[in-house]
């Protein structure tokens, strides 16, 4: 898609003199918090009581409420019910801390008995969740909104987040829990369908129908972006993504220390439904941080890291370093990737891999592109796939993703490259970093679909702002009819932007012809200057 037309609430937001004000303060206190939370990200709570561990691993999430504390956040949202104490029977504040209650207290205890009643309580919880969200975001009343009596949506996530790992850490007593919730249970933990809302449904639909549209227009995406944002205020999978992440997680942990088939069955559908969550593009933004806070000990063990990694979730190690807040943490550990998460990858399970590389990239700068964590990746999808992923790959790159697949594969085919030691990958991503600008854009341009193309009018192609060609066919475009389609006039814009001339000197601004570049020179030079003096220093 081209770059994303901002969506109207964002508009307005920053129209507001008050946005820039907040979002100075939310990047000083992420500022302030980051250092604290890359510290706790490494933390195993792997020693003390068990409640020392579990609030130990509590303390990613917990700075995320110190954050949210700052710059606000849907997680800090107010349940429409009064508050009352004790906790309106049967409300969500009633079924969190019974959970709790069962799960920390009652069997220490010995009251094994209670966790049978865990199906119902989870259940309730999930229900309440979806009644507030369908409530909040589509305006769909519900006579449950009575029971939703939470002070913080916090209180919510990270008490079960606090109960999934204590299940975690003790794994007799997640047996147990198991036992006594039977099918009920498993299927509620392992085999439910993730409650994304209708309005998440509905942006991902709208978002396929658009990208699968040749003449899909400004309008569409601004419609299609105005659903997402709808979506993004449904945050319920969200909430109960660091308890899934707990339980999921401890099922694999598992499968090796019992021998039973139940153990093995729960191990296998946890590792499937794990691996889809955090690769799938549109889940991944759903469950945000909390998903991969949760994951951390599949980060800590490396037969546990291949094993994740050979059943397809290896995409999900590079989208957590390219989006997540514990980045710092995946990216020591993709430094040191043993070469065995490699093995057993599939097209779609690559395509996931190449897909982060490319928001990592997009998200830095090109240099990137050539240091030990993208030279070890492209050796080693090279060295078991071939070509085969790097060209699938290159056909995503457009618009503003780097081209760097496209680059890789292109010179390897024409120059006949023997890419045999990370050496070899390590100087061509060198060549590529070192690539001039314009060539990149020679090569969207081609990618691009028509209508791409007409929307790109005003900043690709031609550097000359007065282009008279761009100017003729930005006329052309005001006349453009949906549906209808003129062959003589896609040529021409196709003749404008693909074959720009680049500045010979810099070889960083292009041209649609000699006469745009003459035009622009004046304006270019000292730029031009400026490039060519940096260029001859390195
Ligand atoms: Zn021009
Ligand atoms: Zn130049």
């Amino acid at each position: 898609m081209p770059p994303m037309p901002l969506p109207a609430h964002l508009a307005d937001a920053i129209k507001d003199e008050n946005f820039w004000k907040n979002l100075e303060a939310l990047v000083s206190a992420g500022g302030e918090i980051m250092p604290d939370v890359i510290v706790a990200s490494r933390k195993t709570g792997s020693t003390g009581s068990l409640e020392q561990r579990i609030a130990e691993r509590c303390e990613v999430a917990r700075m995320g409420v110190k954050l949210a504390s700052v710059t606000g956040s849907a997680l800090l949202e107010r349940g429409p019910a009064p508050r009352q104490n004790p906790p309106i029977h049967n409300g969500m504040m009633y079924c969190v801390n019974m959970v709790d209650k069962i799960v920390r207290k009652d069997y220490r205890a010995g009251q094994k008995h209670e966790l049978a009643k865990l199906p119902y309580l989870f259940k309730r919880i999930r229900h309440l969740l979806r009644v507030f969200y369908d409530f909040l975001v589509g305006l769909r009343p519900h006579p449950d909104l009575v029971f939703c009596d939470w002070e913080q949506m916090f209180d919510v996530g990270l008490t079960l987040h606090e109960v999934g790992l204590c299940l975690q850490l003790d794994p007799p007593r997640l047996r147990a829990a198991m036992a006594a919730g039977g099918r009920e249970l498993e299927s509620f933990l392992l085999d439910d369908d993730l409650d994304i809302g209708d309005f998440r449904k509905a942006a991902i639909e709208t978002e396929r129908r658009v990208a699968a549209d040749a003449e899909s227009e400004d309008a569409d995406r601004m419609a299609a972006s105005d659903i997402e944002g709808m979506a993004d205020k449904d945050i319920a999978a969200h909430v109960l993504a660091w308890f899934f992440g707990d339980i999921s997680v401890a099922f694999i942990m598992n499968e090796n220390t019992g021998s039973d088939a139940d153990e093995k069955r729960w191990a296998g559908k946890a590792l499937t439904r794990l691996v889809h969550w955090s690769t799938s593009a549109t889940l991944r933004t759903t469950l945000g941080d909390s998903l991969t806070d949760a994951m951390r000990p599949i980060y800590w063990s490396k037969p546990l890291l291949i094993k994740f990694s050979q059943a397809g979730g290896l995409g999900a190690l590079f989208g957590d370093w390219a989006n997540s807040t514990c980045r710092n943490m995946c990216e020591e550990v993709l430094e040191n990737l043993p070469d065995a998460v490699w093995e057993n990858q599939t097209p779609a399970s690559l395509l996931a891999v190449t897909r982060e590389l490319q928001t990592k990239l997009h998200q830095e700068t090109s240099d990137l592109a050539s240091t030990p964590i993208f030279v070890n990746a492209f050796f080693n999808i090279y060295r078991l796939y071939g070509l085969a992923p790097f060209h699938k790959a290159a056909r995503r790159e457009k618009y503003d993703t780097p081209v760097v697949f496209y680059y890789v594969a292109h010179c390897i085919k024409r120059d006949t490259l023997q890419m045999r030691t990370r050496k070899d990958w390590a100087r061509l991503l060198g060549e590529y970093v070192a690539m001039p600008r314009s060539t990149e854009q020679r090569y969207r341009w081609a990618n691009y679909t028509i209508s791409g193309r007409w929307d790109c009018l005003e900043f690709h192609g031609c550097c000359a702002s007065e282009c008279p060609e761009r100017r003729a066919l930005e006329a052309l475009r005001e006349k453009r009819v949906r549906g209808v389609r003129d062959p003589s006039v896609e040529a021409r814009l196709d003749a404008w932007g693909a074959k720009p001339k680049a500045c010979a000197a810099c070889g960083d601004t292009s041209y649609c012809s000699a006469a745009c570049q003459r035009a622009h020179w004046p304006t270019h030079k000292p730029d031009c200057l400026k490039k060519r003096k940096s260029a001859k220093r390195t």
